[in-house]
């Protein structure tokens, strides 16, 4: 498959779909540009490439509307000052203006078309929608992997206006590989770690992964279904009794597939659900009676570190308790570094999909995992083995 990395793109049109969904303060500035900055290596490469730059994006939940509590001035203004350059910005996608705007751009300067999701076609994936937005490059890149999900008109319909001349951006690009790494190119063992507060959030991901490891690693709120379906004492653990028998099936699958469970053998319990609670730490079949498991136990710690150690490919999702109490983070923050140190003797690790991010960035552990994705959404859909229609209007082309 060419790459974005290739290509002639002096004077070229190049319609780039970013994932610019910031927060905004009450004075509209920008309080964490971390997905911008996640997109600065594309816009950078496309300028030095002489190409022009028409960026579309969304912000918020406009439903369709023009609302401009959700318009991209603030970002554009935030992008301006990130680049040291004015930002075009185009009002409206559908005016034949907006066409005249991207041809007139100079080689290598940007345009920001206003948020894309004011119109109601974007969401729908309209396809009239997406002819439009076709006029306004020669090339479409897609860097949006937050949004990959999607089958939105700018983040995959309009890809098919793009035959041969659609492609990733290097956010993307880096994205699909990590899990190419993973799942097609994986080193055996595979080791998936998957944590959180509910099975049955997990339970997609858990049935995905299953013919694609060798161990799964379990913890967090969803570790005590199991632990009660083998019959074990969780006390006033966090719990869904209806998926016990869901929880028995997995480990019956499991069996099937050679698949290893690891489950907690220790667990550190709290009386009330409270950083500052008083607890405990029990065999974790064995939690007293009023307390409430929190996190992994040392022993448990030392297991999976055992096993993450040998590990030569490593997926991580979701935390090992309830890491946002200090007194109750040890183990996620023990996995964490344990992947970082597997990794450091060559393991492959990625970091995916919501609160083990926030772990991974809480504990400073960035650095030491191989790759942290960006897109908590797309990621868990990826995992969940649903087709990505950001990356699939993309890949099927060539
Ligand atoms: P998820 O979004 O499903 O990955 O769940 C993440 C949330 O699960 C975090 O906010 C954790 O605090 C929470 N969590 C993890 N372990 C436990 C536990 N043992 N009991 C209750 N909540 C937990």
């Amino acid at each position: 498959m060419k790459k974005l990395i290739d290509l002639n793109l002096e004077g070229k049109r190049v319609l780039l779909r970013v994932d610019f969904n910031v927060p905004l303060d009450q004075d509209n500035n920008v309080t964490d540009d971390t997905r911008i900055q996640a997109s600065l290596p594309t816009i950078k490469l496309l300028k030095e490439k002489g190409a022009k730059i028409i960026i579309l994006a969304h912000f918020g939940r406009p439903k369709g509307l023009v609302n401009l509590e959700f318009s991209l001035q603030p970002v554009r203004a935030h992008l301006e000052k990130m680049l040291d350059e004015s930002v075009v910005f185009i009002q409206d996608v559908l005016q034949d203006t907006a066409v005249d705007q991207s041809l007139s751009l100079q080689n290598g300067q940007i345009a920001l078309c206003e948020n894309i999701r004011f119109y109601p076609g974007e969401e729908k994936g309209n396809p009239e929608f997406a002819v439009q937005l076709a006029k306004l490059g020669d090339i479409y890149v897609n860097d949006a992997f937050g949004a990959a999900h999607r089958e939105h008109a700018s983040t995959a319909v309009v890809a098919k206006h793009f035959v041969g001349n659609s492609f990733f951006g290097l956010l993307m690009d880096g994205e699909v590989a990590a899990l190419d790494k993973i799942f097609s190119e994986g080193q055996s063992p595979v080791t998936a770690v998957v944590g959180g507060a509910k099975v049955s959030s997990k339970i997609d991901i858990l049935k995905n992964l299953m013919p694609k490891v060798d161990n799964i690693i379990i913890g967090g709120g969803m570790a005590y279904t199991f632990l009660l379906a083998k019959g074990g004492k969780i006390g006033n653990s966090l719990v869904e009794a209806d998926k016990t028998d869901l929880a028995l099936e997995i480990l019956e699958e499991a069996i099937k597939n050679n698949v290893e469970i690891h489950l907690p053998v220790d667990s550190k319990n709290a009386a009330t659900f409270s950083n500052a609670a008083i607890s405990e730490i029990t065999t974790a079949d064995a939690v007293s009676d009023g307390f409430m498991g929190l996190d992994i136990g040392p022993k448990t710690i030392e297991l999976y570190s055992e096993v993450l150690g040998a590990s030569k490919t490593i997926l991580w999702n979701g935390p090992m308790g309830v890491f946002e109490f200090e007194n109750f983070s040890e183990g996620t923050k023990a996995i964490g570094k344990a992947i970082g140190k597997a990794s450091k003797s060559g393991a492959f690790s990625l970091v995916g999909g919501g609160d083990s991010v926030a772990a991974v960035k809480q504990f400073g552990l960035e650095d030491e995992v191989s790759y942290v994705s960006t897109g908590g959404g797309a990621m868990l859909e990826y995992l969940e083995g649903k087709v990505l229609p950001g990356i699939a209007a993309i890949r099927n082309q060539s």
